[in-house]
């Protein structure tokens, strides 16, 4: 794909520009824009990194405090000229701060250029989720869009709906003196369910790794819900009152000695692949909420039509059932390799992913 931005062996990257969008192993020599916060979009070591504001937290906390970072406001207004073309980032829904990066040579067209306007999505989803920065698709000519959900077997059900299940579990298991605890992604999808919760039926608990993006969240200008450290007598005092409460945990807590000391619990896991009934058995769970930070398949294709673009670039996912769907429909779509491929792309079940 010709164009302002090229496919590399350490991902995209815009020659006229001099900089990669979420490069694979950055080196100090790299300008990086990044699309979000993610580690499998987000990597240390880059000599520089350029994302949306209210990223910034969220990324110190991931990359440490010694990576040299700028913050860029949202839309056209906060276009930053970068070599011989204009960057702007567009909120693209997924987690607080993830953006869309548009990217448009200064003084029109170029020779060799093809693609026009690009708009490179990272992980995104058109549901607002009350926490993140609400999507916005602008319009471009080459798009750039993610796929991990790209096969029309997803099909989200409303978050209100989804909450509303999960609140009215969480309450069925505590009139039986039980404690919830729900796996959630420490980066976003923790902060949405926190968000979204009935705190009036008990109190809320965090793993220690999702208190810190908590934080990250609050500095970026989030208003959260507090939910103090779970410790084993402040989640067991509150189920002996009556009030069992609910855990928030990162997967890899499920199974420590520090979930144990909760005494009886019920778990659930909050991802999109809990649409697949083998993997909710895999996992072991006693519920599965489908709910996820990415676009399901009408979400795709919506924002595809919302971009008005001509040429598709399919990454991360099912790559291939999009596209092909796409090309069907006279559209010019490929694949664009990506480092995470393997079944459904980075997902949540993986330690690096987000669904
Ligand atoms: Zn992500």
């Amino acid at each position: 794909m010709p164009g302002l931005i090229i496919e590399t062996d350490r991902g995209l990257y815009c020659p006229a520009g001099g900089f990669h969008i979420d490069p694979w192993r950055p080196d100090p020599s790299m300008r990086a824009v990044i699309t979000h916060g993610h580690s499998d979009h987000a990597r240390p070591g880059a000599g520089e990194y350029v994302c949306a504001r209210t990223c910034v937290p969220i990324l110190r906390a991931r990359l440490g405090a010694g990576a040299a970072m700028s913050g860029v406001e949202w839309g056209a207004g906060g276009a930053v000229r970068v070599g011989d073309v204009r960057v702007s980032l567009h909120p693209a829904g997924h987690t607080l701060g993830s953006a869309m990066i548009r990217v448009e040579r200064v003084g029109g067209r170029a020779e060799g250029d093809e693609g026009g306007v690009w708009l490179v999505t990272g992980d995104y989803k058109l549901e607002s989720d009350g926490v993140s920065e609400p999507a916005e698709i602008v319009r471009c000519d080459t798009l750039v869009t993610e796929s991990t959900f790209g096969l029309p077997i997803y099909r989200w059900r409303p978050q209100a709906t989804v909450f509303e299940d999960l609140n009215a579990w969480w309450r069925a298991n505590q009139g039986e003196g039980r404690t919830t605890v729900v796996f959630a992604y420490a980066l976003g999808k923790a902060q949405r369910v926190l968000a979204n919760l009935d705190l009036s039926i008990g109190p809320v608990f965090a793993h220690g790794a999702i208190r810190r993006m908590n934080e990250a969240y609050a500095e970026a200008g989030a208003r959260l819900p507090d939910a103090p450290a779970a410790d084993k007598a402040g989640v067991r005092a509150a189920a002996k009152a009556g009030r069992a409460g609910l855990v928030l945990a990162t997967g890899s807590a499920d199974g420590s000695a520090w979930m144990k000391g909760f005494g009886d619990v019920a778990r659930a896991q909050c991802s999109g692949w809990m649409a697949v009934r083998g993997t909710r058995r895999r996992a072991g769970m006693d519920r599965g909420f489908v709910l996820s930070d990415h676009a399901d398949w009408d979400g795709l294709l919506s924002a595809v039509a919302a971009s008005g673009a001509t040429r598709v670039g399919v990454t991360h996912g099912y790559t291939g059932a999009l596209s092909r769907w796409l090309c069907e429909r006279g559209l010019r779509a490929w694949e664009v390799a990506t480092r995470f491929t393997g079944e459904g792309g980075a997902g949540e079940s993986e330690p690096a992913g987000s669904a």
